[in-house]
């Protein structure tokens, strides 16, 4: 079974890469907060566990995480191993797949960081703008208006909803990045890590992740 732990901060196309590369692959992309869902859909002992948290509005802890990936993993599409997307997203998090995955005699094969750079990260999160009457949206860099501050379509003003101005970005991704660098730095001594360069175009950065795959020695065994 062949674990493929993907890594990136939020707007590094992390997400956009493991549905590319399950596709590719033929392996289920397992997300954590598909698996909750699920788990509390069919009410299984576990996802009932689960919704206990969920409902205080507390995060579910590592180990019912953990034991709830190690169920998924079971599944009949996931024997010839997984892309996990989200997860882990801390260092206790990453120890504690670790001794799971161990005490069945696997591990993780690779841990595949998609990189971009924090001012980059900060473009692509904090860019977006809403139209007032309407909400067409617009980015600064992506899909910038011809008109600063005014929309192309019914010349209503352009405003940015707080989630996405700059600093409030900016803050939220300091702590990301911290726990992201943490994992990162989990997976270094192991020799599982591998860093693409995450500030080309999709396509690019799939055709990386790929070649890093695919030469594994024995990867298609
Ligand atoms: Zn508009």
């Amino acid at each position: 079974m062949r674990i493929l732990v993907l890594l990136g901060a939020p707007g590094a196309g992390k997400g956009t890469q493991a549905h590319i590369l399950a596709r590719h692959l033929g392996l289920p992309r397992i997300a954590t907060g598909d698996l909750f869902r699920a788990a509390v859909r069919a009410g299984t002992p576990l996802g009932i566990e689960a919704e206990q948290y969920m409902e205080r509005g507390e995060f579910v802890p590592d180990d019912i995480t953990v034991r709830m990936l190690l169920e998924r993993l079971e599944a009949p599409d996931a024997d010839r191993g997984a892309i996990l997307d989200g997860f882990p997203r801390n260092r206790a998090q990453a120890a504690a797949l670790d001794d799971a995955l161990a005490r069945r005699g696997t591990r993780v094969e690779l841990a595949l960081y998609v990189a971009v750079p924090e001012d980059e990260l900060l473009t692509r999160l904090s860019g977006r703008w809403l139209c007032q009457a309407h909400g067409h949206t617009y980015h600064d860099v992506a899909y910038p208006p011809r008109t600063p501050g005014i929309c192309d379509i019914d010349g209503s003003p352009l405003i940015q909803r707080q989630d996405d101005q700059v600093e409030v970005v900016r803050a939220r991704l300091a702590n990301q990045l911290g726990f992201l660098e943490e994992v990162v730095e989990y997976y270094g001594p192991l020799g599982v890590l591998r860093t693409v360069d995450g500030r080309r175009p999709i396509a690019a950065v799939t055709a990386d992740l790929l070649d890093t795959i695919e030469s594994r020695p024995y990867w298609r065994t």
